[in-house]
């Protein structure tokens, strides 16, 4: 095995802790933090409790009503997230690391992509700080109505895994920038980034207190987050079920608002106008195959017409046998490790299952990097597939991509619709007429045409439908949603 697959020593100054009032505790029963790529232990996190979390959401309840930050002229708060924006770019190497190395996100992505694209999001929300107001009507000539915009307080805010310092940033930012207080809550198995993010904030001139991290165990700290009734507002990416249970937890100790930024089965559809099969084909195997296809738009469903389908299999037949896999931190490295050998197992466990079903392996999986520690996936395309089919139906978070075919543009938009995630979806066509009567038409968040994936156009938000979530990621949308409006009617009468 290549001697790259060892650990890199550059990393073993882990901040690895719960970060409150701008202290690293790291005390007690402690959880183990892995390696993906090779399986190795790579550092441990406190277990955390509901009592260090009740400490993070006073420190931060208390930084926010007394630290002036909500009450402070807006460009002020602009201007300290875009030092801090400055300082994530000064300390990009080190972040870059520390995203990939505990992620299955390969170092080259990480650099080029995750760090940049996280100051980028912070410059974009700092920008809002004084923009967003609000309304004003004078329509009486004794009377003046108003409404005032006012943060929550405590918003909570719990990161999934896969994209740890974009998702987590995507949280914090809007919170701050509306004039909360945050405590974050990071996915056990990427804790890491989420503290350096922290400390440099308050480098960057963050009130002690005010951005707090939590870790451990979602079904311990995550859960006690979503119910400490001092958190103003809830903000979560991750799973479905998981989201559910936050939103449940944020009745019962609320009610109070969520953002839910959930699972998806995102349908590509494919018509027989396209003008190159091999864009098309690339266009669509990176989009079920970009962080091994652990993302929560992977383009998973391929609806396709049946006079494309052919050369199109073959081409990401090809592309499937090209995929450079590495640890995270080779920075050769271009095709992700799978989070955990479990996870691994219940991709391998579906494709199985529908097989079993009828489904045949286009393209079968296999294990690449078979002594590395990690597990690596290949792509898989399979066929023969209906909705009733397990592989269509869940979502798998891995490579795989189910094909079915059609023949009017009626049939495709039918196979399209999922029942139960809205999250994303694809539409490849020459046509414009055929492209926005399906955009009109598919029921999800977010319709690229003629792409796959989001763009540096943060103004655009993100966000499902249905099973797929509540609420947006970027845009105004996100800032909006993290505060409250007060109306106020005053009378000239004295
Ligand atoms: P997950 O639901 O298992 O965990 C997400 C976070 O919730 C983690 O921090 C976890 O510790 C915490 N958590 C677990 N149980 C909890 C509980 N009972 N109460 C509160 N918090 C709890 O999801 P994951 O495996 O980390 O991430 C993968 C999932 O996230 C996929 O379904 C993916 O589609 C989704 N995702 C969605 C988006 C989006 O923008 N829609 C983005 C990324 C990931």
């Amino acid at each position: 095995m290549s001697s790259s697959l060892s650990f890199d020593p550059a990393l073993a100054d882990i901040p690895a802790g719960h970060f409150i009032g701008g202290q690293l505790l790291a005390d007690g029963e402690q959880i183990a933090v892995h390696a993906p790529s090779s399986g190795a232990v790579v550092g441990h996190i406190p277990a955390g409790s509901a009592d260090i979390v009740d400490q993070a959401v006073r420190r931060a309840a208390h930084a926010q009503a007394t630290s002036g930050w909500a009450t402070c002229a807006p460009r002020e708060r602009a201007r300290v997230i875009r030092r801090w924006a400055q300082l994530v770019e000064e300390h990009a190497g080190e972040l870059a690391r520390l995203e990939s190395f505990c992620s299955t996100r390969p170092i080259a992505e990480t650099t080029a992509w995750d760090v940049p694209f996280t100051a980028e999001g912070m410059r974009f929300f700092a920008e809002y700080a004084d923009k967003l107001g609000g309304d004003v009507a004078a329509t009486q000539s004794d009377l003046l109505g108003m409404t005032i915009a006012e943060p929550y307080g405590v918003i909570g805010a719990i990161a999934p895994w896969n994209f740890p310092l974009v998702m987590g940033s995507w949280k914090v930012l809007p919170a701050l920038v509306a004039g909360n207080g945050v405590v974050l809550k990071p996915s056990e198995m990427t804790p890491f980034s989420a503290v350096l993010l922290a400390r440099l904030g308050e480098q960057a001139g963050l009130p002690a207190g005010l951005f707090n991290v939590v870790q451990g165990a979602g079904s311990v700290v995550g859960a006690a987050l979503s119910q400490h009734p001092l958190v103003g507002k809830l903000t979560f990416t991750g799973s479905t079920r998981t989201g559910i249970a936050v939103m449940q937890a944020a009745a019962q100790s609320g009610p109070k608002p969520v953002t839910l930024e959930l699972g998806g089965k995102s349908p590509q559809v494919v018509y027989q106008d396209i003008t190159c099969v091999d864009t098309v084909a690339a266009r669509i195997f990176r989009a079920f195959t970009g962080n091994a296809g652990q993302v929560c738009v992977t383009g998973s469903r391929l609806i396709v017409h049946e006079k494309v389908a052919a050369p199109l299999i073959e081409r990401i037949a090809t592309l499937a046998g090209q995929v450079r896999p590495g640890p995270t931190w080779d920075g050769n490295a271009a095709y992700a490790p799978i989070i955990s050998p479990p996870q691994a197992q219940r991709i391998e466990d579906i494709v199985s299952r529908a097989c079993a079903a009828g489904a045949q392996q286009a393209v079968p999986m296999r294990r690449l990097l078979p002594d590395s520690g990690g597990v690596f996936l290949s792509p898989a395309v399979l066929t023969n597939v209906t909705m009733q089919n397990v592989a269509v139906r869940e979502e798998i978070f891995g490579p795989v991509l189910t094909v079915q075919t059609f023949r009017e543009e009626e049939e495709a938009m039918m196979l399209a619709e999922h029942p139960e995630y809205g999250l994303a979806a694809g539409v490849h066509t020459a046509d414009l007429g055929r492209a926005m009567r399906a955009v009109r038409r598919l029921k999800a968040g977010t319709v690229w045409v003629n792409r796959y994936g989001r763009s540096a156009d943060f103004v655009i938000p993100t966000g499902g439908f249905g099973g797929s979530g509540l609420g947006k990621d970027l845009g105004r949308q996100a800032v909006e949603a993290n505060l409250r409006h007060k109306s106020v009617l005053i009378s000239f009468e004295g």
